[in-house]
């Protein structure tokens, strides 16, 4: 035998049943989004490599660790594989001058790339639901944003406070940000010795990273630095306040974490994650906040916006972990042949009940009574369509219940399926 081909290390492939776990969160996403009145956009998976160095920033785990970049080799340009999509949204809007008549909501769905360690929670291709709302100031919509995860985590099953809690921060504008650093640069300088080596090296370049540090070591004295909201100027306070008063209007509760930084640097104002204790170090579900200078850095014409990524692997291993039940899609019949001949004849009884909206699996590749009632079975399938030669020459089929409490068996005329088909479904 040829040896096997693998998928590549830390990229996953998604088979049925579990496959239908993605397609009820995908359903329940595009309902929502329609509710709160975003549209899909779909930009590419590959994306010029300077689109991220410039939009994320050069000093970021991302651009510095994480990319997939490669040079095409047909004519020498440098590409790299998505590994967020806010980068690629606000180009493609840049491109075609989307904003020219308003301001833009979007969303879209799909695999992000970074070369991290594989483990739990956390995997080389991964994939996110991505939602910007470009054009704004806010701060309406940084809350309304906010409040569509809630409506998310609901819809889903999942309980605030218990399964998912809100963190909320305020990173100011640059200058607020200049001042701020100069004081945390003075006390990492103070504190050099207590530095590691990542952080002496992040010191002069984006000394802000090096309170994202998880080394215990450091802990200490990182949380004796100086705090950014203490720099703010009455204009953000006002910002920050006034999604506060939102968030509590709408009764949800949240922690203000002075820490959080979020890993690019495009962030200004508002920023959050949402937390979860039941993924370990994985512990970030959801996260994202304003970037008033993308648009513009990007080369467009100035204009806000905000958005956050949330993680689709990690929110689905969330509700395993929570035991949310997750409807699984089995089909509402499941059709038995004793004699395989009489396919022409079935075969348009099946595309009726179909086309009638009937889910029916046919059971392929002949086989005994016995073989294929235990195919029946195993699809989960609801009913049994037995066309069985009698059967067929008096016109009809049986339909046979497979679950237990269900109404007895009973014929049907294959004349007229539109008078039973509904009767299979939900049945
Ligand atoms: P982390 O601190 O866990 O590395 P991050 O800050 O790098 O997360 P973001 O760039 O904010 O993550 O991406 C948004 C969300 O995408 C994360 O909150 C997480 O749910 C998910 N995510 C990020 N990286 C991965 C990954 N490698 N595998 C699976 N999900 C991921
Ligand atoms: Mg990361």
């Amino acid at each position: 035998m040829a040896e096997k081909l693998l998928a590549v290390k830390g990229m996953n492939d998604i088979l049925p049943p579990d496959s239908a776990r993605w397609e009820w969160f995908e359903d329940t996403v595009r309902r929502l989004m329609a509710r709160y009145g975003y549209r899909n956009i779909r930009t590419p998976i590959v994306e010029p490599t300077a689109l991220f160095v410039r939009g994320l920033g050069e000093v970021t785990d991302i651009v510095e660790k994480e990319m997939y970049s490669f040079e095409d080799r047909m004519n020498g340009d440098r590409l790299t594989l998505r590994p967020e999509a806010t980068a690629g949204i606000v180009r493609a809007v840049n491109e075609h001058n989307a904003l020219y008549n308003g301001p833009l909501r979007v969303w879209l769905m799909g695999p992000m790339f970074r070369h991290e360690r594989p483990q739990k929670g956390r995997y080389r291709q991964f994939h996110q639901l991505d939602v910007e709302a470009l054009g704004h100031v806010g701060p309406d919509v940084d809350a309304e944003l906010i409040l569509m995860v809630r409506a998310l985590w609901r819809e889903l099953g999942l309980v605030e406070g218990r399964d998912v809690t809100l963190e909320l921060n305020s990173l100011g504008q640059i200058e607020e940000r200049q001042a701020h650093r100069a004081a945390l640069l003075a006390h990492f300088q103070d504190h050099y010795a207590e530095l590691d080596e990542d952080s002496r090296r992040r010191l002069h370049s984006n000394p802000l990273r090096i309170l994202d540090s998880k080394n215990p070591a450091m802990q200490a004295m990182v949380d004796a630095a100086p705090e950014l909201i203490d720099f703010l100027g009455a204009e953000s306070l006002a910002h920050f306040n006034a999604v506060r008063a939102v968030l509590d209007g709408a009764g949800l509760a949240y922690r203000i974490n002075p820490r959080l930084v979020r890993g690019m640097d495009y962030y200004n104002l508002t920023v959050f994650e949402w937390v979860t204790p039941h993924l370990g170090a994985q512990a970030t579900v959801c996260g994202g906040g304003r970037y008033d200078r993308l648009i513009e850095q990007l080369g467009g014409k100035p204009a806000p916006g905000v958005g956050f990524g949330l993680g689709i692997e990690r929110l689905l291993l969330l509700l395993e972990a929570v035991g949310v039940p997750v409807p699984s899609s089995v089909p509402d019949a499941y059709a038995v042949l004793p004699d395989a001949a009489a396919l022409p004849q079935v075969m348009p009884v099946l595309e009726a009940l179909r086309a009638a909206g009937v889910a029916v699996v046919l059971n392929a590749g002949g086989g005994s009574m016995k073989a294929q009632f235990k195919r029946a079975d195993a699809s989960g399938a609801r009913h049994a369509l037995i066309f069985g030669p009698d059967e067929l020459a008096r016109g009809e089929v049986a339909v046979k219940p497979l679950r237990e409490g269900m109404a007895s068996q009973t014929s049907q005329a294959l004349a007229d399926v539109a008078t039973w088909a509904d009767r299979l479904r939900n049945a």
